[in-house]
């Protein structure tokens, strides 16, 4: 099972998906869906 983040556009905090729908940081509603790329992360290094 993939587990989706997603992150408020407004203050860039990452979000659970049972917050999607707002940002419980700042109450933005524009939140942009992330994946996890574990693979790029390990090239980065
Ligand atoms: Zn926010």
């Amino acid at each position: 099972m993939v587990v989706f983040m997603y992150k408020c556009a407004k203050c860039g905090k990452e979000i659970e998906e049972l917050y999607k729908v707002r940002c419980p940081y700042c109450g933005y509603r524009i939140i942009f869906k992330e994946r996890p790329e574990f693979e790029k992360s390990v090239r980065a290094v």
